[in-house]
């Protein structure tokens, strides 16, 4: 095999490694993507509804799930989807 034979040989196989480095890292960013799409929805308000009066409020998961979410006349609101 001549030399310049072996120089492109290696260099078709450090393009291949590249490739699949690549690969990996446009994986990682779709992933992450993702995760922060998932994280907008997740900040997403929510309806909440008193049952006794009608009070309506619009809160975030986190404080839903915090809990004592009330209206002015002292009951729970209930969220709707
Ligand atoms: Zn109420």
């Amino acid at each position: 095999m001549s030399t310049i034979e072996t120089l492109r040989k290696q260099e078709s196989k450090q393009l291949m490694s590249d490739a699949r480095r690549l690969e990996t890292v446009a994986k990682h960013l779709r992933q992450q993507a993702n995760f922060s799409l998932t994280k907008k929805q997740s900040t997403r308000l929510i309806k909440c509804v008193c049952p006794e009066c009608g009070y309506t409020a619009r809160i975030t998961h986190i404080w839903l799930d915090t809990g004592n979410v009330t209206c002015p006349c002292g009951h729970e609101l209930k969220a709707q989807q």
